[in-house]
């Protein structure tokens, strides 16, 4: 018998930082009110001023939180592309949270940037949210424990972390302005946990402000929770800065405790904050704390008083250690939903596999918006499964199209025509079409910079030779708002492509423009913009044209018919999984449910993968044998499902969100606010919690996955208890199955109070051999055991009836019963 403990301890606070306080108030007093105020302001898109005269160095910060994509949107360095949010959770492994936070925290160091801006831990409320890839679960309790981890191991490297979007940005839609009401218990037990264990077990040195209202107070003036909250009442010492073009009002943002407006130069503050200083509508005082914590977070990340090195040996984003961190872990988060007769994992030399579907050869490795990185590779679902299978037994079909929004031409089809390399060529023309400036881009899009290579240009003109096998149809067109022409043999056409609603203009989903056009290897295309472009992103797209749905259903039916195993592999794009938009069904785009459930009407065995982040319909399940829920899964995507589905790695993920059967259904749905107003209606209830209380089976619980061998659990007990809860539960348990595998044990309190809704007090894993038997110690946390008292603002204690040592909601296995809050 094998003893295990859980191996996240939650009272392991990192080490402070030391910070010399006496120099920072020396600093503050030598600056008047103007140069105090300038720092309070972002310098650029992705940086802060320096100050020499006090020794304050520029603070570079990036994107995350699933990769360290530097200060250019897109087309900058290639950095690595980590799995998605969902699919990191899905381990529910702090250890892996921590192994990715050291990642990122090396990855920022080669940047030489000082803040990585993650994690986003918001919560899956609706299943229809836009950017749940991006979060880790619907859970509070496993995303603030998960983000603890990420925070924890970042910043014990020098980098700072950012969690996001304080406070209750749980949708997109109308993101800037919707205000989201939510009462105080439901803020208290749900939105706020994840922040609250972040700071008490993390200690964040920056937190985000959301673009939303909170209960009529926009997130960059929320006094009650920046201030009162979590610079008061949690101690947060650190930083809060506003999203991207969040804040609205000076003097009301000032005083309700923000510190920083991102992004500069000139910003609502830079223009108005002096003068509301002097009106005295803001204290001095207050802009001094704001640059306190300001010079505090510098001196933490380095960019103040000593100054840091940066290290100069760090791994490259396609070096042999990154490809194979990035493989086990997406991997190991993959989650089993279905698995008859032992079909998975599949073994080798199992016969003639056919892979089917768009996603097997344009495999969604990440979600769009402002967590994109530039990759070094993204490995297809069938070049993955077709090395790790041997390309002598598998098949290739393309499937029905997955997307209706253009991207970018894929540099396997486009080449510089100067150079005949993959890529691009840009060149900046002036008025009378002289070129200024001619550079090749080995991708098909680019950010214009205000202050970049292009800012004078009167024109951009962007051109490529496509590279064909045969001639074929092909869509050709541009991507970014404003006057184009684009020309190609045969083809000359000009019109205009309208700017997105949202903050930059729709930075991270440009509007595009294409036109079908029958090309030959070698045809050239040029687009050329008009002469008042106001564009930030711009790109070429060359793109094989659509098929009708039926002559692309009708060849993967005739490659099922003579396999022996198809593998379909279907999935979301970043028109579902992305920022800035919500989704309107959790069916899977275009026609992928008719093509799963044709071949599995042929084919001998049907193995559905699943390449999204989060929940989708799925009307074939009881057709098909086994299911694999991928998520997104990064650079190393096509390995790691290789390694999954063929058991090299056990797909050991339990999933962190329910599972709707049909769209409407759970506790929280719309997304859409009324007059401007999104009502948290369901307020505990969010996700299983809500399910359970109401008696609906989703198609998948939260903390469901099967993974490759089976469980015996033989007893469980409860071993350390106070008047305030439940603190430590042991479980014993037995692998039944024949291979290695991975175990979740989740713990669930059903409180006594039959009102309250049931909730993941704790979880603890244990590895075991076929046969072999453990025992496994989890940490239950007192932070959910805990009501929240409207009446007297304070937590009371929450007793509970049982315990239920569960896999999920779905599949309880040991109930420990409670007598009035005690162990009978
Ligand atoms: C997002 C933030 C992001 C910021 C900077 C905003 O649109 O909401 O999460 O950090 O852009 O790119």
């Amino acid at each position: 018998m094998t003893t295990h403990t859980t191996d996240f301890p939650h009272s392991q606070l990192p080490e402070p930082v030391e910070v010399d306080a006496a120099a920072i108030d020396s600093a503050i007093r030598s600056l008047d009110l103007k140069r105090k105020i300038k720092l309070l302001s972002g310098a650029k898109m992705f940086s802060l001023w320096g100050e020499e005269s006090i020794g304050l160095k520029e603070i570079i910060m990036s994107d995350g939180p699933t990769g360290v994509r530097g200060e250019e949107v897109v087309g900058g360095r290639e950095s690595c592309l980590l799995p998605n949010a969902t699919l990191l959770a899905q381990t529910w492994s702090p250890a892996v949270l921590d192994e990715v936070g050291s990642l990122l925290a090396e990855e920022a160091m080669d940047q030489q940037t000082h803040i990585v801006l993650g994690p986003t831990i918001n919560l899956h409320r609706s299943p229809l949210g836009g950017r749940l890839f991006e979060c880790f679960s619907e859970d509070p309790y496993l995303t603030g424990v998960l983000a603890a981890a990420y925070v924890r191991s970042l910043q014990s490297r020098g980098i700072g972390a950012s969690p996001k979007h304080f406070l209750a940005n749980e949708s997109e839609t109308q993101r800037t302005t919707v205000d989201c009401v939510v009462d105080e218990q439901t803020l208290r037990e749900l939105y706020l946990l994840p922040f609250e264990i972040v700071e008490q077990d993390a200690r964040p040195w920056t937190v985000m402000a959301s673009y939303n209202s909170i209960n009529g107070v926009t997130a960059t003036e929320h006094d009650g929770l920046i201030n009162g909250i979590l610079k008061q009442e949690w101690g947060f010492d650190g930083l809060v800065m506003s999203d991207w073009f969040a804040t609205k009002r000076a003097p009301e943002s000032a005083n309700a405790g923000l510190d920083l407006v991102m992004p500069g130069p000139e910003t609502v503050w830079s223009t108005s904050l002096e003068k509301a200083v002097r009106a005295g509508d803001v204290p001095e005082e207050t802009i001094d704390d704001h640059v306190r914590r300001l010079l505090m977070l510098a001196a933490r990340v380095g960019a103040f008083g000593e100054p840091r090195t940066w290290p100069t040996d760090i791994p490259r984003p396609d070096s042999g250690l990154r490809r194979e961190q990035l493989r086990r872990i997406a991997a190991q988060g993959m989650t089993v939903l279905k698995n008859e007769n032992t079909t998975l994992p599949l073994a080798k030399g199992t016969g003639k596999v056919t892979i089917i579907g768009r996603h097997a050869t344009d495999t969604v490795a990440q979600g769009g918006g402002s967590a994109r990185v530039r990759p070094p590779h993204v490995v297809t679902i069938a070049g993955g499964l077709g090395s790790a299978l041997g390309p002598d037994s598998v098949t290739i079909v393309d499937g029905v199209e997955t997307r209706t929004r253009m991207i970018a031409a894929s540099p396997s089809i486009v080449r510089d025509p100067e150079t005949g390399t993959p890529g691009i060529r840009v060149r900046a023309l002036d008025d009378q079409g002289n070129v200024l400036d001619s550079r090749h881009f080995d991708v098909a899009e680019l950010e214009v910079a205000d202050d970049g290579w292009l800012a004078n240009a009167a024109r951009i003109e962007l051109s490529a030779e496509v590279a064909l096998p045969s001639p074929a149809r092909m869509r050709v067109g541009v991507i970014g708002p404003g006057q184009w022409s684009v020309a190609a043999p045969g083809h000359h056409e000009s019109f205009t492509v309208t700017p997105h609603d949202g903050p930059g203009g729709g930075l991270h989903r440009p509007k595009s423009h294409v036109s079908v056009v029958p090309l030959e290897s070698g045809a050239r295309i040029t687009a050329t913009t008009g002469p008042h472009f106001e564009m930030r992103i711009i790109g070429l797209v060359v793109t094989p044209a659509a098929r009708p749905a039926a002559a692309a259903i009708r060849d993967a039916v005739e490659a099922a018919t003579s396999a022996d195993t198809a593998v379909v592999v279907v999935g979301n794009t970043q028109e579902q999984e992305t920022e800035g938009q919500d989704q309107k069904t959790l069916a899977l785009p275009g026609d992928q449910d008719a093509l799963v459930a044709a071949v599995a009407a042929v084919a001998p065995r049907t193995v559905v993968v699943v390449n999204a982040a989060t929940p989708v319909l799925m009307p074939w399940l009881k057709d098909v044998d086994a299911v694999l829920f991928a998520g997104l899964p990064g650079q190393e995507a096509g390995d790691a499902v290789a390694a999954a589905l063929t058991g090299d790695i056990e797909p050991s993920g339990r999933l962190v969100t329910t599972f709707p059967a049909r769209d409407g259904e759970g506790p929280a749905w719309e997304t859409t606010p009324t007059g401007g107003r999104l009502e948290y209606t369901e307020g505990p209830e969010v996700g299983y919690r809500g399910w359970h209380h109401s008696g609906m089976e989703p198609l998948f619980w939260f903390g469901h996955g099967l993974g490759y061998t089976t469980w015996d659990y033989t007893s469980a007990e409860i071993s350390e208890r106070d008047g305030q809860g439940i603190k430590d539960v042991t479980v014993a348990l037995t692998n039944t199955g024949e291979r290695t595998g991975r175990e979740t044990v989740q713990v669930y309190l059903t409180p006594l109070d039959s009102a309250q809704p049931v909730r993941l007090i704790g979880w603890g894993q244990v590895s075991l051999e076929p046969g072999e038997s453990g025992t496994v110690h989890i940490d239950c946390d007192l932070r959910t055991q805990r009501i929240w008292d409207k009446a007297g603002h304070r937590w009371l204690p929450l007793a509970g009836s049982s315990i239920v040592i569960a896999r999920g909601l779905g599949d309880p296995r040991i109930t420990v019963p409670l007598e009035n809050g005690q162990e009978s």
